[in-house]
C-alpha cells in the first residue's frame, strides 16, 4: 500500500464546486451567479479601460524580470497604502506598515500569521455571521482561534445589529474582530456611519483589535472614498487596525494576485520594525511577491490621467451592478412575485443575499440552470440584459 492509502477524499470548495457544476452543464441558457467575478453585458470578463492602458505602457517599457524585494514593489505598496487609507498622519509620518500580498487572501493569510506569532494577548479571531467562505479556513490555518458574532438578520433581511454589538461587547477582551470595510460579502449589507461609530465604540471600549478586510474599495459604491469610510473612521479616531486589501475586484485583476497587508503604527521606527518581520513571514511561505499586478495597479494609481480613467470604470462596474438589481426585482414584480424583493436593491456590492433558502438554491441550479452558492447568494454580475428575465422567471418559479 501507498504512503498516502489514508488521506481521505476532501469535500469540494462550496464556492468554487459551483463554478465546476456549472462547467459540465450543457444548456444553452445556463447562467453562472455563483462565483464572484465581474462581467460585462455580455456576459464576459472586462479588462478595464484604465488597466489597459497601464498595459501598454508597461510593455513600451521593457521591463525586466527581475525579483521584486519580499516587502513588494514600492510604489504599489504606497499608492495602495494612501488609497485606502486617505490623506492622513499615518500615511505622512510612515505608520503603515505594508507587505505586498498574494490578493486579498494572502494579506489575510499573513495578517492571521503575524498575529499568531505576535499578538500579545488570546489568539481568538471573530468574523461576521455569515461571512466570506474562505475567512474561516484561513484564519485556522494560520493558527487563530474563529469564532462567530451575529451579523444578518435572515427575517428582517438586514443587519442584526444589537446582537452584532452586545456579542461584540461580550467578547473576551483584547479579541480579534473581522470586520468587512464594504460591500458585506455574502449579505450585501453594509453598517451606515452612524453604525460604524457605534461598532467603533465598543471595539474600543473591549481593547478589540479591528482587522479590516477590504476587498471592494471602489466596486461598490463607485467612490474609493465612501467605501473607505469604516476605516478611516477608526483611524481618524486613533485606534489600532489591521487591513487586508485585494484588487482582484477593483482593478479586475483576479488571477494577478495582487493585494497588501497593513498595519498602523505608532512611530516610523516601529513600522521598520513590523515589516521586517512581514518580510520574514513571506519569505518562507513565498520568498516574493509576482510583479505584474503590482506594476498595473501602480501604474494606474501613480499615473493621473490613468487615475480618473479607473475613477470611472469604477463608476461603469458599479453602475452596471446597481442597474442589475433594479432590473432584477422588476422583473420578479412583472412575473407576479408576491414576495418583497427590496432587500436586493438596498444590498451593495457584487451580490445579493436573495433569502432563497438551500433547497430552493439546488432547484435552480437541478431545473433552471442558475448556479449559485445554497446560502441563496447570487453574484449580481453575473446578471445582464440578456439573462435577467430568464433568471427573475426561475426565481419567481421556484419561490412561488
Ligand atoms: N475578502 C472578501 C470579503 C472577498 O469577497 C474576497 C474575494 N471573494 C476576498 C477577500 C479575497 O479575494 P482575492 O484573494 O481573490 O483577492
Amino acid at each position: 500500500s501507498s504512503i498516502w492509502t489514508n488521506v481521505p477524499q476532501g469535500p469540494p470548495d462550496p464556492i468554487l464546486g459551483i463554478s465546476e457544476a456549472f462547467k459540465r452543464d450543457t444548456n444553452p441558457r445556463k447562467v453562472n451567479l455563483g462565483v464572484g467575478a465581474y462581467r460585462d453585458d455580455d456576459g464576459k470578463p472586462w479588462i478595464l479601460p484604465s488597466v489597459k492602458k497601464a498595459k501598454e505602457i508597461l510593455i513600451n517599457a521593457n521591463l525586466d524580470h527581475e525579483y521584486l524585494p519580499t516587502e513588494g514593489l514600492n510604489t504599489f505598496r504606497q499608492a495602495a497604502a494612501l488609497l485606502a487609507y486617505g490623506n492622513c498622519p499615518e500615511v505622512a509620518e510612515g505608520r503603515i506598515a505594508a507587505l505586498q500580498a498574494l490578493s486579498g487572501t494572502g494579506a489575510l493569510r499573513i495578517g492571521c500569521a503575524f498575529i499568531s506569532r505576535f499578538y500579545p494577548h488570546n489568539k481568538i479571531i471573530y468574523v461576521p455571521k455569515p461571512t466570506w467562505g474562505n475567512h474561516k479556513n484561513i484564519a485556522r490555518d494560520a493558527g487563530l482561534e474563529v469564532r462567530e458574532y451575529s451579523y444578518y438578520c435572515p427575517t428582517k433581511k438586514g443587519l442584526d445589529f444589537e446582537r452584532l454589538l452586545s456579542e461584540i461587547d461580550e467578547a473576551p477582551r483584547n479579541s480579534i474582530i473581522l470586520l468587512h470595510a464594504c460591500a458585506h460579502n455574502p449579505t450585501g449589507q453594509d453598517p451606515s456611519h452612524e453604525q460604524w461609530a457605534q461598532i467603533h465604540e465598543v471595539i474600543t471600549r473591549k481593547q478589540h483589535l479591528a482587522f479590516f478586510d477590504t476587498a471592494y474599495q471602489g466596486f461598490a459604491s463607485g467612490s474609493t472614498d465612501e467605501d473607505a469610510y469604516g476605516l478611516r473612521y477608526f483611524v481618524k479616531e486613533k485606534s489600532p487596525v489591521l487591513l487586508a486589501q485585494s484588487f482582484a475586484k477593483n482593478f479586475g485583476l483576479y488571477g494577478e494576485r495582487i493585494g497588501l497587508f497593513t498595519a498602523v503604527t505608532d512611530s516610523s521606527a516601529e513600522t521598520d520594525r513590523v515589516v521586517s518581520q512581514l518580510k520574514i513571514l513571506g519569505r518562507a511561505m513565498y520568498s516574493n511577491p509576482p510583479l505584474y499586478g503590482a506594476r498595473i495597479v501602480s501604474t494606474v494609481l501613480n499615473t493621473p490621467e490613468l487615475y480618473r480613467q479607473w475613477q470611472q470604470d469604477l463608476v461603469t462596474m458599479s453602475g452596471r451592478i446597481k442597474a442589475m438589481r433594479s432590473a432584477l426585482v422588476e422583473k420578479l414584480k412583472e412575473k407576479g412575485s408576491p414576495h418583497d424583493w427590496s432587500h436586493i436593491t438596498n444590498q451593495i456590492g457584487m451580490f445579493a443575499f436573495t433569502g432563497l433558502n438551500a433547497e430552493q438554491s439546488q432547484t435552480l441550479m437541478t431545473r433552471n440552470h442558475v448556479y449559485l452558492t445554497l446560502d441563496g447568494r447570487i453574484s449580481i454580475a453575473g446578471l445582464n440584459t440578456k439573462n435577467v428575465e430568464y433568471v427573475a422567471d426561475a426565481i419567481e418559479t421556484v419561490t412561488r
